[in-house]
């Protein structure tokens, strides 16, 4: 299994960041820059670049990787809400630690958060 950079970002909060919700082996935080009114992030503290790695995960871990998305989202109040995963820069992806965003507590719109707006723009 290749070694996680020394400076991810996400391996650092998901080792001594502030969470507001954890299990074993997932953190869920805030996001710094939210783009809903609530706008939650979900890191495996496993070092993973992107969801193109999923199958990192064993079949256990995915499944509770997915359930804790749903316990983050019914902890912060939200049962209406969008999951996305952003994958690679042309997918608008800017940090290269898999995350899953948790998106709501608003109106659902139809189109792009802005990551993904943004990545589109600059292709
Ligand atoms: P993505 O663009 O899908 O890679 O998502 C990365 C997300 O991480 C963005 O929504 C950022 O606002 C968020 N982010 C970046 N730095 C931090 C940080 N220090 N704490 C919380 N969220 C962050
Ligand atoms: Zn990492």
């Amino acid at each position: 299994m290749p070694s996680p950079p020394d400076d991810c970002l996400f391996c650092s909060i998901a080792r001594d960041g502030s969470y507001v919700h954890k299990a074993k082996g997932f953190v869920a935080i805030n996001d710094i820059n939210p783009r809903a009114p609530v706008h939650v992030l979900v890191l495996p503290e496993q070092h993973v670049d992107t969801f193109r790695e999923i199958g990192r995960f064993d079949a256990k871990q995915t499944k509770r990787m997915l359930e804790f998305v749903a316990e983050t989202a019914e902890k912060v109040g939200l049962t209406d809400y969008r999951v996305l995963v952003n994958v690679g820069p042309g997918g608008g992806q800017t940090v290269f630690h898999l995350h899953w965003h948790i998106l709501g507590g608003g109106e659902a719109r139809d189109d792009v958060p802005a990551a993904v707006a943004t990545a589109e723009a600059e292709a």
